[in-house]
Formats: C-alpha cells, sequence, structure tokens
C-alpha cells in the first residue's frame, strides 16, 4: 500500500513491470485473476464488515453488489480470456486480397484506476479484472470516503497478487491530483462525478492520454398508465433505496401520467413498509449516508415539494428515511442535481410525449427505465430518448458482466464490464502482412499514367447490390452451368423414357 504523497514508486513500479513484460503472458494474467477470485472468497466476511463500517450495508447488499457481482467479471474473462486474445482476422477486398489482414489485441500499459465510494470494491476491481485480462499493468486508487474498505483492498491486493504490476494508492483529493497530474498513465478509468470527471479529462489531455470516464447524472424513470404498476413500484423502490439511493443507476426522478400518480404512491408506501418495516432506521436492509457532507447536502434537497412518504431524518447516524416527494416544481432543487440519497421525487406529466420532452431538455442520463406494457410505447421512448443504457420494466439490471456499462454525454464516455471491458483496455492494433507478389504491387509505384489509372479503376468496389465486371462474369459462368445441368438432366430423363 502507498500511503501520503510518495506515489513515484507505486507509478514507476507498475511502469517497470508492464515494461518487463510480465503482465502480458495469457498464463499471468490467469493465474492473477484466480488470484483476485480467491482474495474475494477467502475474505467475504472482511469485506462485507468494512462496507458496514462505512455506510451500514447489510450483508446481503454488500455481497451482492460488491463481491458478486466483481467475482460474476473475473470468472466470465477466466473462461473467455483464450478467445477474447486472439488476434481478429480481416476480410478485405481484392486490393489486399493476398496479404493478411488482422487486429492484435495489445494491452496499453499502465492504467490509472480511481474509484468511487458507492461501491469500494466493485468500483476498483472490475475494472482491475479487464485491465489484468488485456495484459495492463495498473495503479489502483480506491476512494478515501470509503476508508475502512479501501484500507482492507490496500492490505489484501498485496498478499493475493502482484503489488507491483497492481500497486494500490490510498490518498484523499489533493493526493489524487498529485497522482494525476505529476504522472503519466497510458489509459486512466475514472468514476465518480461529473466536475471532478472534467478535471480528469482535463490533466488527461495534457498527455493525450485516453479517458474512461464513468460519471452520474439524474435517470428519468418513466412509469406509462399502462403499466403494471405494483410491480412498478416495487421494482422503482428497489432501484430508488438500494444502498440508501446511493447507486449512480438509481431512478433518480419519477415520471408518470397524472392520473396513476396517487395510486402509484400508495403502491410505493406498501413497498417501503414491505422492505423496510414501520421503522426504516431499525431496518438492518437499509444503509446509511456516507458522511456529513453528503448528509447535509441529500437533507437540504428534502424540502422541495410535498413529502408524501418518510422525510425522517437523524443526523447523528446520518440516516435519511426512504423518502418519496410529489408536486415537485421543475426548477426545485431537488430537480437541478442528482440525488443520490434515498429521496424520489414523483413528477406529472399529461402523456409520454410530454414525458421524453422532459428528458431531452435535459442532460442525457447514465440510464432511462420504462414502465408499460405496450411494446410500440416503450420503443417510441427508446426510439425519442438517449441514455447510457436502459431498461424496460426493471431498474439497474443491465449492469451485468455481458453488456457495455457506461454514460453518454455528461454521464460518461466510453463503457466497460465483461468483454466490453477487455475491449476498452486493449489496444487493437492493426496488422498487415504482405504476400502479394512484387508484380502486382508495382501498380502503386511512380511514375504514374492513364494506363496505371486504368488499371487502379478497374479494382473499384461495387456499390452493394451493384454487378461489377467480375460480378457479371461470375453470374455468366453461373447462368452456363445451371444451363449445361439442366439439359444434362433432360437428356438422361428422356433417355431414360426410351
Ligand atoms: P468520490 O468522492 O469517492 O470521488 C471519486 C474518486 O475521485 C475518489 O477516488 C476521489 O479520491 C477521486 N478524486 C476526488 N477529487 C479528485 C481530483 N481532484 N483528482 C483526481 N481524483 C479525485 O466519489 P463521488 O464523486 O462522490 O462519487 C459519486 C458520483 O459518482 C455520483 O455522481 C455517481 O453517480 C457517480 N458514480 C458513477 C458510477 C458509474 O459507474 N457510472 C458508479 C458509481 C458512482
Amino acid at each position: 500500500m502507498v500511503n501520503g504523497k510518495d506515489f513515484t514508486s507505486a507509478v514507476e513500479g507498475a511502469r517497470k513491470a508492464f515494461n518487463s513484460g510480465k503482465t502480458k503472458p495469457i498464463e499471468f494474467r490467469k493465474q492473477q485473476l484466480t488470484a483476485l477470485a480467491k482474495l474475494l472468497d477467502d475474505n467475504e466476511d472482511a469485506l462485507c464488515k468494512a462496507l458496514h463500517k462505512d455506510m451500514g450495508r447489510s450483508d446481503f447488499e454488500g455481497y451482492l453488489c460488491d463481491i458478486h457481482v466483481t467475482r460474476n467479471e473475473v470468472i466470465l474473462a477466466l473462461n473467455n480470456i483464450d478467445e477474447w486474445v486472439k488476434p481478429e482476422k480481416i476480410k478485405s477486398d481484392l486490393m489486399n486480397a493476398m496479404a493478411n489482414l488482422s487486429v492484435r489485441k495489445e494491452p496499453y500499459g499502465v492504467c490509472l484506476i480511481i474509484g468511487a465510494w458507492n461501491f469500494p470494491i466493485l468500483l476498483v476491481l472490475a475494472p482491475l479484472v479487464a485491465a489484468i485480462a488485456a495484459g495492463n499493468s495498473a495503479v489502483l486508487k480506491p476512494s478515501e470516503s470509503s476508508r475502512h474498505t479501501a484500507d482492507l483492498l490496500a492490505e489484501l491486493i498485496p498478499k493475493y497478487m502482484s503489488k507491483e504490476c497492481y500497486p494500490v494508492v490510498i490518498t484523499g483529493p489533493e493526493g489524487s491530483a498529485q497522482l494525476l497530474n505529476e504522472f503519466r498513465y497510458d489509459l486512466i478509468l475514472y468514476t465518480g462525478g461529473i466536475a471532478v470527471g472534467k478535471l480528469i479529462m482535463a490533466a488527461a489531455a495534457r498527455n493525450l492520454t485516453p479517458v474512461v470516464l464513468e460519471l452520474g447524472g439524474k435517470n428519468p424513470c418513466i412509469v406509462a398508465k399502462d403499466a403494471d404498476l405494483k410491480k412498478s413500484a416495487e421494482r422503482i423502490c428497489f432501484g430508488r433505496f438500494m444502498n440508501a439511493g446511493q447507486v449512480c443507476l438509481s431512478p433518480d426522478y419519477v415520471l408518470c401520467e397524472e392520473e396513476i400518480r396517487d395510486e402509484l404512491v400508495e403502491l410505493m408506501r406498501t413497498t417501503v413498509k414491505k422492505f423496510f418495516g414501520d421503522d426504516p432506521k431499525s431496518s438492518k436492509s437499509f444503509p446509511r449516508i456516507i458522511n456529513s457532507r453528503h448528509f447535509s447536502r441529500v437533507r437540504g434537497l428534502m424540502s422541495s415539494g410535498k413529502t408524501v412518504i418518510g422525510g425522517e431524518v437523524d443526523e447523528s447516524q446520518k440516516y435519511i428515511a426512504p423518502t418519496i416527494l410529489v408536486d415537485v416544481p421543475e426548477d426545485a432543487p431537488v430537480m437541478q442535481e442528482e440525488i443520490f440519497g434515498p429521496v424520489l421525487p414523483i413528477l406529472t406529466v399529461k402523456n409520454i410525449g410530454e414525458a421524453i420532452k422532459f428528458v431531452n431538455a435535459r442532460e442525457r442520463p447514465l440510464a432511462l427505465y420504462v414502465y408499460s406494457q405496450t411494446k410500440q410505447l416503450v420503443d417510441h421512448v427508446l426510439h425519442r430518448t438517449s441514455s447510457g443504457g436502459t431498461v424496460i420494466n426493471d431498474c439497474l439490471m443491465h449492469h451485468n458482466q455481458f453488456q457495455p456499462f457506461g454514460g453518454i454525454g455528461h454521464s460518461g464516455m466510453g463503457n466497460y464490464h465483461g468483454k466490453y471491458g477487455f475491449d476498452t483496455f486493449t489496444h487493437k492494433r492493426a496488422c498487415y502482412e504482405q504476400k502479394t507478389p512484387n508484380m502486382l504491387l508495382s501498380i502503386r509505384y511512380p511514375p504514374y499514367n492513364q494506363k496505371t489509372l486504368n488499371r487502379l479503376k478497374s479494382m473499384k468496389e461495387n456499390l452493394p447490390g451493384e454487378l461489377g465486371t467480375f460480378g457479371k462474369v461470375m453470374r455468366l459462368i453461373k447462368l452456363a452451368l445451371i444451363g449445361i445441368i439442366i439439359a444434362y438432366l433432360i437428356q438422361n430423363f428422356i433417355e431414360l423414357k426410351n
């Protein structure tokens, strides 16, 4: 673990390890991934305890969201890495027909992975899985806000894995800025808020370092009047109140058609009671807000509109009850920033067209959720909007090891998870092996004249559906062959009859 401000040994060590070629052999990658799975398996209890200390998270949520999901990434990578790393053979055209065209899958080099506090294991280790699978070394910077988990990761990672290849740095914003500005990386993956995301991108620009930004924003949740309201209420409450709403993919606000609002609120009231009992504060399934700064920020947003469910807070425990607000004006503070807490405003619209307009008047979100039983309505919403990812009749579930995860516009750039993660951490190196005899290559050499130009034009590719000279000749040959076969069959048939 590197604590404090001496980052040189961490970054230079990771550079040296990468330059030595150590991280590239597939066997090494598999061994490190297996070690990572073992780290998770051996330390389930300790990791869940650390998550509980950081934000009062239940073992179930800790295991599901941080350990299980990360482990799934490891298993998928181990099962597929042999396939993923294979160079891709490319089909070409007439001009390149005799050459071997391929894409080699090569690591970028030294990556910097900066994680956020809300899923402190997942947000560092899932990108690490992709970085390892692709053959990189990586400097890991867990969030200082989830300090117990960060410290535990810094203790465990070097015990199980190569400490030169994957050093862990524990530091706050000031040290993070130093780590970012004073060293050079080959790829940076950052998870966190938009404001710091901009700083990351500006710092990376100095060295033209590629960045993946996994940011947040306000995720709309559109509920149409034909939706199954009971299921919708349960699924929205699950998404909003998991980890006390401190989830980048949480539905941030609901837009529902006017006539269903009151029924939806009542179904949510029943759901909150079913999930967390009469007193959510005493429920072991409901966590706390990460720190006093976020507690005050979220509490400040609760004064918008009318509270119909929850509303209770306890500063001493950083507790905010699962809260639903209605009659919230569009310009209320709660509608200006990502809530990132257990507060859900429900706004009404006259129709789905109005909901689409509302969404499109704002920055493109990380996720958009739509609840309806009509396929055309869902298709219409998806066709007319844009977001990092989308889920129909549920939420959060597109966060898995099979689909790309990432934002668009202000919610981020780039994506990862599973094969998409491998691709993100992989440089696609075009490789062209010339096999064409020199005689045929000579057309490209000067001096140029009309004859060489005509030869070049004779190789012109056709538009789809258009037959070129070669295609026309082939068609004639095909027709002639069919004619010969038919004539042969007729002749045999006549002979047989006679
Ligand atoms: P945070 O405070 O933990 O910060 C994120 C990371 O940035 C930390 O490791 C921190 O040390 C580092 N950091 C802070 N200042 C820095 C600087 N000047 N230079 C370099 N690094 C710096 O987390 P946060 O920002 O409060 O995270 C919450 C946000 O993250 C929300 O907006 C949420 O939506 C978003 N988020 C996105 C995803 C995703 O996958 N898209 C996942 C989780 C959270």
